[in-house]
């Protein structure tokens, strides 16, 4: 970092700089005084850039949330939208602090100069992320299903690399990434909007782990669609009733975070705000696309169809009885043997996780678990004291 007068260290971030390829392109500023020397993005497409400054502010949280996570100021040497900026200085930066004292220990400073940010005359409905998972695919069937004529229809889709792509740390998340982006452009394609693959480095920027501000992490990449769109819709984790500030997952803030993110040319919203996962999974069954395409597993590139989070969304499709149509994307034969442990464990924890709230809800709401809620939490502690046998045998086990 550079010293300022000896008074307070800040880095120094340069005005971006477009380098167009034949259809796609890539972004960066040069960065002084930090940890790397620069943020970049690249996209598979063009969106219709017209000059540089449209795209600006794609580099500002991770530059700003940088450089407070090592405890200097921010000096920008471009204008940034002035609504973000006023957003910044005056809510999101102090909230950031106090939801997370670990990762922000100081106060930042950040020095710009605001713009505001003519939307692009091209510019026309709302963009969301495509990740294929249940939040991202109900987002989508929630936009295709307003009227034509809506000014938020869907008009295209996104997939960012924004350091999600490999939660174990296994040294495979460019092989994830590009699995998994071969289904979304599938997806893309099958649902008729353009696929907007864009890859960074913010995850070198942002600090934490992926969950604690992801809002903020692929928010920044969807700043690079505001040529092309008037609005970018994010896949709600959680229902707005389930709204606090949690500093574990962003999901939960999102109605509060999102709003302060949009500028003059982009405004965010939260998708399906009013869905929890057995809404969406509804929503979903009458979606086509989603019966070839959804993909939720947190290790494979396809679902595994063991792992606790495929589990759990095989039982909310079985729970709105649509998940003898998914089996093209999970084996359903697996989730048969799998299928009363599993709500025996869903049975078991509900109280204390409140993903598993939702299904015990919808399982007692809709009569699918019968009289045999106590056979199934029988079963999860025979499939535990099996887990712990397998491992002391040093016998493979699923990971859950
Ligand atoms: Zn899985």
């Amino acid at each position: 970092m550079i010293a300022c007068n000896s008074v307070r260290p800040f880095i120094k971030i340069h005005p971006p700089v477009l380098e167009r390829r034949r259809d796609s392109f890539s972004v960066q500023c040069r960065v002084d005084g930090a940890h790397a020397d620069c943020i970049w993005f690249e996209v598979d497409r063009d969106p219709g850039i017209l000059k540089v400054e449209q795209i600006a502010d794609a580099f500002v949280l991770p530059a700003v949330l940088g450089a407070m996570a090592r405890g200097c100021d921010a000096h920008l040497d471009f204008a940034v939208s002035e609504s973000l900026l006023l957003s910044l200085r005056t809510a999101l930066l102090p909230l950031l602090l106090r939801l997370h004292p670990d990762l922000f220990p100081h106060a930042t400073e950040i020095r710009a100069e605001g713009a505001i940010r003519l939307p692009s005359p091209t510019a026309h409905g709302s963009a969301t992320g495509l990740s294929c998972g249940l939040d991202s695919l109900a987002t989508i069937a929630d936009l295709l299903n307003l009227p034509a004529s809506h000014s938020m229809r869907l008009a295209a889709a996104a997939f960012f690399d924004a350091g999600n792509h490999d939660p174990l740390h296994t040294g495979e998340a460019p092989s994830l990434f590009t699995a998994r982006a071969v289904n979304v452009g599938a997806c893309a394609a099958e649902i008729k909007v353009p696929l907007f693959v864009v890859r960074s480095n913010v995850d070198a920027w942002f600090p934490g782990v992926f969950a604690r501000l992801h809002t903020l992490r692929n928010a920044s990449a969807a700043f690079l669609l505001a040529p092309s769109v008037r609005h970018f819709v994010y896949a709600n984790g959680v229902p707005v009733w389930a709204t606090r500030l949690s500093s574990a997952d962003s999901a939960y803030a999102d109605s509060v975070l999102l709003p302060l993110l949009s500028t003059e040319a982009l405004t965010f919203h939260s998708g399906t705000p009013a869905l929890d996962s057995i809404g969406k999974a509804r929503l979903i069954g009458d979606l086509p696309a989603a019966r070839r395409h959804l993909n939720v597993c947190l290790y494979e590139a396809h679902n595994c169809s063991r792992c606790e989070k495929c589990l759990r969304r095989m039982l909310a499709l079985d729970v709105v009885g649509v998940l003898q149509q998914f089996g093209d994307v999970f084996d359903l034969g697996r989730f048969a043997r799998a299928r009363s442990w599993y709500i025996g464990y869903v049975l078991t924890y509900a109280p204390r996780k409140e993903p598993l709230r939702e299904l015990a809800s919808a399982m007692q709401a809709t009569g699918y678990l019968g009289q045999w809620g106590f056979v199934h939490r029988a079963r999860w502690w025979l499939e535990r004291v099996r887990g712990v046998v397998r491992r002391r045998l040093r016998l493979p086990v699923d990971k859950f």
